[in-house]
């Protein structure tokens, strides 16, 4: 049977693959920070050679975009038979902090069954592994049983912008059946899971200001403005200990929750709560009360600090009032919930709790729309039994707590299906120091993919 082949031919590439992948985990293609844009681009090129000495691709180009170069390519040559539009990205997150990491972020090294590495199971790993999915297909079977078109973008980490401008302006091109993302999280290890809903982002830098210079708090302790002050009462109004976002509109905007879906995040709740608990090495949850931990994870916005600027940080004492202070801050929100709006009422509410003597300013960073998917398209039931196949376990069908931009606009914009398969787990340190990837979650993705694209194939033939 042609899985067996499949199984066979990973297996006895597993060592390659791997190579290949740790060649691609080794450079350091963080996209938010301009000191890296060579690296970002010698990570599109990487792709970009691994796709030409891919047999049979007809287009393989490395797109120039305002920011980080896309990579796309295409293998069409079956004109009876559906196309799958498969997404990824190359880009990671910054490292910091740095002391925190065991092994250096981009020199990676294997631990059991773990490769440890920046960007190992975000995206690379798991995108990564749809390339050698196809590349397996093709020397298995000396075809693909779908067409493919393969968009892999470089600023996925940092807003994204590039690749959103180009599906809007391409969509008549990028004409697809499906799309297929594989960017998620498992519930647990060994437990297959579809996630079928995505939060957005609205991402800010809020900024205060008081004098036109630092002064002495000596001189100007008790009179002067102190932005980081303000700055800190500014934070604390806009979420209260009971975890409630104190943004009027905001709650009023959401889409209400079904009661079969509080039911089912309920159900699930308790294993998440273990896993993420564990993973993470913390006693208690913290958040709104009400909701229970799956669904305050996936299903609420939230509102947090990423980092607070301002003042003396240095070894010692210096009395300083700084005349400047800056917090970034994002809120990852849920269908019904506009990132555009949700800034405007942000940059409101911030206006309203300014203090005597401090100007505060908001800076929208980046957004991206909520999206919640059907369940009921024929195409993930397809991926649930290729998940099935592989894991010999019911698939789990979840809400993710993250944000793939562009994964709204194949909804809205392409109007095809988009097929969320999870690879990560929850003890992967996403974004985190030590990030990992589950190696034997390398080797069931190619296989899982592979699998997908057989059934769509065969699928398109009995009809
Ligand atoms: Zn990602």
């Amino acid at each position: 049977m042609t899985t067996d082949r499949i199984a066979s031919y990973v297996a006895e590439n597993a060592a390659r693959f791997l190579d290949e992948l740790t060649a691609l985990v080794s450079i350091p293609s963080i996209s938010t920070l301009p000191e890296h844009r060579e690296d970002v681009r010698r990570a599109a090129e990487f792709l970009v050679a691994e796709l030409q000495g891919t047999l049979g691709m007809s287009t393989v180009e490395l797109i120039e975009t305002a920011g980080h170069p896309l990579v796309y390519a295409e293998w069409i040559n079956l004109p009876d038979k559906p196309t799958v539009l498969i997404y990824g990205h190359y880009d990671v997150q910054p490292v910091d902090p740095l002391e925190l990491w065991l092994s250096p972020p981009f020199e990676p090294v294997i631990k059991g069954d773990d490769l440890f590495a920046r960007g190992a199971v975000d995206d690379k790993g798991p995108m990564f592994a749809t390339l050698k999915a196809i590349q397996s297909l093709i020397h298995t079977e000396g075809t693909l049983p779908v067409n493919i078109r393969l968009l892999i973008e470089g600023e996925e980490e940092s807003g994204g912008k590039s690749v959103e401008a180009f599906v809007s302006a391409h969509a008549e091109h990028l004409r697809a059946d499906c799309a297929l993302v594989l960017d998620t999280a498992m519930v647990a290890k060994g437990v297959p899971t579809i996630s079928y809903g995505l939060r957005g982002m609205a991402y800010a830098e809020i900024v205060a200001r008081g004098a036109e210079h630092d002064l002495h708090s000596g001189v100007y302790g008790g009179i002067g403005p102190n932005p980081l002050q303000a700055l800190a009462w500014v934070l604390a109004d806009l979420k209260g200990r009971d975890g409630r976002i104190n943004l009027p509109g905001l709650y009023e905007m959401m889409q209400p929750l079904s009661d079969e879906e509080r039911a089912a995040l309920a159900r699930q709740s308790e294993l998440q709560e273990k896993e993420l608990l564990s993973a993470a090495g913390f006693r208690e949850m913290s958040g709104e009360s009400g909701f229970c931990v799956a669904e305050r994870a996936s299903a609420r916005p939230t509102f947090e600090v990423h980092g607070i600027i301002g003042g003396f940080t240095g070894e010692g004492a210096k009395t300083v009032i700084p005349a400047e202070a800056k917090a970034k801050v994002s809120l990852r929100l849920v269908p019904g919930q506009n990132p555009a709006v949700v800034l405007a009422l942000l940059s409101k509410r911030v206006q309203e709790l300014t203090s005597p003597g401090i100007t505060l300013e908001v800076r929208p960073l980046h957004v991206g729309d909520p999206v919640l998917l059907g369940l009921d398209s024929p195409v993930l039931k397809t991926a649930a039994r290729a998940l099935e196949q592989e894991f010999g376990h019911e698939v789990a069908f979840l809400r993710e707590g993250g944000s793939i931009p562009v994964v709204a606009l194949f909804d809205q914009l392409l109007k095809v299906p988009v097929v969320l398969i999870g690879f990560s787990l929850p003890d992967d340190n996403i974004h985190a120091p030590n990030e990992k990837f589950h190696i034997p979650n390398y080797y069931a993705a190619i296989r899982v993919v592979a699998g997908f694209l057989k059934r769509l194939g065969a699928k398109a033939e009995a009809e």
